[in-house]
């Protein structure tokens, strides 16, 4: 289903309006017709949703649907706060993917199983379960064949503000005390690590695992991370993790000690010159996790000669490359985006045998504004995850 046919969405809202989308005579008819017979078959549960770019986020009652011979219900017990729900919910990404209101956001989800289908075979009632950015892709193209269905051909349906093949509408995220998802979306989660830290592990950690596999990061390589938030201690973590010598690059001075902490063996204050140009054509590697415009043509200074640097970073204006940066060293860059479900189970069994979880401070949902405008300051530490069990 493309986001041009959405049908109509039904959310019964508090405060936030029923949403109503163009569409064709004939299409209305037969998305009224599936929406009915769905519409029986599903039930309602309590989320926090924007209405629109400038709104905050509010309490409302979603739809989700009842649970096929395939699917898993989850009680969500935590979601992680990822600065692409607030770009998403602030309609910052409209040129690339404009958000449909009302938005629940939230991609980083922990629950215990509560229904699983006849047809389920990996997980079953009383599991812990974990949700991350896709819910459903296309299973047959050439990526998704691959397992890398973040990069399926039609695009995979992300869990919050993609065309809903079950109910129409869109997709709703895991602001919410509960969500459905096929099994082949659904991840396995040890329960010997604390649920609330392993939930960023579903954005923010293989966000930035996967780019760090994909380039071979390894012992004795020199490589960067730019930013201290939600996945550039990821980023710091997983990279000490794989033995490489980490420089963490940050904005913050006040985050200097944490970041040794968390396992870089130098920061550098990015906005200060000298200590910039110490690490010129130095690097291997460069992991830029920055959420809002900057000048990654520092960054791009500071790779050796066939050097990469790798944008994970979604800001919402487009960057400047010098690209006399790129052609004198022959240096790269890339992007990437996630990781596919297989990788996303690898990163989580990784996390599981070596103990390794996000650093978190967990809100309630109530708060969930002013943790929106603490991301904006960088005042981050350096996950939020959202306490579900404080949903009223
Ligand atoms: P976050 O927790 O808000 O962290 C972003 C960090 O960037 C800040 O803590 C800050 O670190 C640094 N920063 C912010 N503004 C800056 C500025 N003006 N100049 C320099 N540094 C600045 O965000 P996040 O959740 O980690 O997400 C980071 C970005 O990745 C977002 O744009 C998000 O949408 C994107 N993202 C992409 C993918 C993907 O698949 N590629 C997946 C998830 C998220 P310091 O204080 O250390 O400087
Ligand atoms: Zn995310
Ligand atoms: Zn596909």
């Amino acid at each position: 289903m493309s986001k041009g046919s959405l049908g109509r969405v039904a959310l019964l809202a508090d405060g936030v309006r029923e949403g109503t989308r163009d569409m064709s005579k004939a299409t209305t008819e037969a998305t009224e017709k599936e929406a009915s017979s769905q519409a029986v078959r599903s039930f309602t549960a309590r989320a926090y949703a924007a209405g629109s770019a400038t709104a905050a986020l509010a309490p409302v009652t979603i739809r989700r649907r009842a649970p096929g011979p395939r699917d898993v219900q989850i009680e969500i017990l935590y979601c992680g706060v990822c600065h692409s729900d607030l770009h998403q919910v602030r309609n910052e990404w409209q040129n690339a993917m404009p958000t449909e209101y009302p938005c629940v956001p939230g991609h980083e989800i922990v629950g215990r199983v509560v229904k699983a289908g006849s047809a389920v075979k990996t997980i079953k009632e009383g599991d812990l379960a974990a949700v991350g950015c896709m819910v459903d892709s296309c299973r047959t193209c050439a990526h998704c064949r691959e397992g890398l269905e973040q990069y399926c051909e039609t695009l995979p349906t992300f869990t919050y503000n993609f065309p809903d093949k079950h109910l129409g509408g869109v997709t709703y995220g895991g602001y919410s005390e509960s969500i459905v998802v096929d099994e082949a979306f659904v991840l396995r989660v040890t329960d010997k690590l604390n649920p609330a830290g392993v939930a960023p592990l579903l954005c923010a950690g293989i966000t930035t695992y996967s780019p760090l596999r994909h380039w071979n990061v390894d012992k004795g390589q020199k490589v960067g991370v730019v930013g201290l938030g939600g996945l550039g201690h990821m980023g710091v973590k997983f990279a000490s993790a794989f033995g490489a010598d980490v420089v963490l690059f940050t904005s913050s001075p006040t985050k200097i000690a944490d970041g040794l902490r968390l396992g870089a063996h130098e920061v550098v204050v990015s906005r200060n010159e000298a200590e910039m140009q110490k690490h010129a054509a130095s690097f291997d590697f460069i992991l830029d996790t920055v959420s809002a415009q900057h000048d990654m043509n520092a960054y791009l200074e500071l790779l050796k000669r066939d050097g990469t640097l790798t944008l994970l970073g979604a800001p919402e204006k487009p960057a400047t490359l010098g690209v006399f940066s790129l052609l004198f060293k022959r240096r790269r860059l890339a992007g990437s985006a996630i990781g596919g479900i297989r990788e996303t189970q690898e990163m989580l069994d990784f996390c599981a045998e070596r103990g390794i979880t996000a650093e978190i401070e967990l809100i309630r949902i109530q708060q969930i504004n002013d943790a929106y405008e603490r991301l904006l300051k960088s005042d981050v530490k350096y996950r939020f995850v959202i306490d579900m069990a404080s949903m009223d």
